[in-house]
Order: structure tokens, then sequence, then C-alpha cells
């Protein structure tokens, strides 16, 4: 079975919305394998979106990511890489259908809630940043 990792960012945290995040994995088929609340420091942050370094807004990302308490998850089920990046919507709220949570639950690229995996390959660096090397059942 596929896992991906999922990751409500501190906005999504602050308005109480992990809840309704996590409802809606459930309601899809997704089996939760993991969660923890936590706050990250700069590393974890830089680390996890190191193939953006060299963008604009990394440093603007790195802020908002280390804001405030975020919530990670692994959620498992077939495809889930994909399932889960349908769910979520597109990156860009605006763009992001109605349906999708980010569609239902943001309005701005910069403050768009949740992260999905967007690979196999990405799903398991993550879990490993997030929960250690060991595979989380
Ligand atoms: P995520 O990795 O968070 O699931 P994504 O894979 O849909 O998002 P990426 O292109 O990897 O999209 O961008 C990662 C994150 O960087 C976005 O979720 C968003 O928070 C932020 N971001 C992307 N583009 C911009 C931008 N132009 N301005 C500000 N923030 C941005």
């Amino acid at each position: 079975m596929e896992q991906t990792f999922v990751m409500v960012k501190p906005d999504g945290v602050r308005r109480g919305l992990i809840g309704p995040i996590i409802a809606r994995f459930e309601q899809k088929g997704f089996t939760l394998a993991a969660i923890e609340l936590l706050r990250i420091d700069r590393l974890l942050a830089e680390q996890h979106y190191s193939d953006l370094r060299t963008k604009p807004f990394f440093g603007e990302l790195v802020d908002y990511l280390t804001s405030g308490p975020v919530c990670a998850m692994v959620w498992q089920g077939e495809h889930a890489v994909e399932n889960a990046r349908a769910l979520i919507g597109k990156t860009n709220p605006v763009e992001a259908s109605t349906g999708t949570i980010r569609g239902d639950f943001a309005m701005d690229i910069a403050g768009n809630i949740v992260h999905g995996s967007d690979s196999a390959a990405s799903a398991a660096r993550e879990i490993g940043l997030f929960f250690g090397k060991q595979p989380v059942s």
C-alpha cells in the first residue's frame, strides 16, 4: 500500500482546519498511519522545500512554515500520492477547484494551508525527514 506525507501548514492549524482536513482524507478512503503536531525549525523547513531554494519567495516560505505549529501526517491507500494531490487541489487556491481542500479553504498561494508529496520518492524523503527512517505502519 502506498504512503504519502501530508502537512497542515501553520495557517491551517491556526484556523482550526486539522479536523476538516482529516475528515476529507478519511472520507476519501485513506488510512491514517502517523500524525504529530510539532513546531518545525528553519533547518527542517529548508530541507523540506530544498528544491525551491533558488525561488525568490523561499525566505517568505520558510518564515511561513515556521510561524506556528504544523500537523504532520502519513496517509496510506491505493495511489496515495496522486489521490492526495487531487484531494488537495492546485498549488494556487485561485486555480484550485471547488471541492478540493485548497479550493474550499484557502485564498492565496502564500497561505495554501496544506502540503502533499508530489511523488513516491518525495513521500519517502519527507516521511523520513519528519518521522525518522523507520517505515511508518
Ligand atoms: P506543496 O509542496 O506545499 O504541497 P505544491 O507542490 O503544490 O505545494 P510547489 O511549487 O512545490 O507547490 O510550492 C511549494 C509551496 O511554496 C506552495 O505550497 C506555496 O506555499 C509556496 N509557493 C509556491 N509558489 C509561490 C509563490 N509564487 N509565492 C509564494 N509562495 C509560493
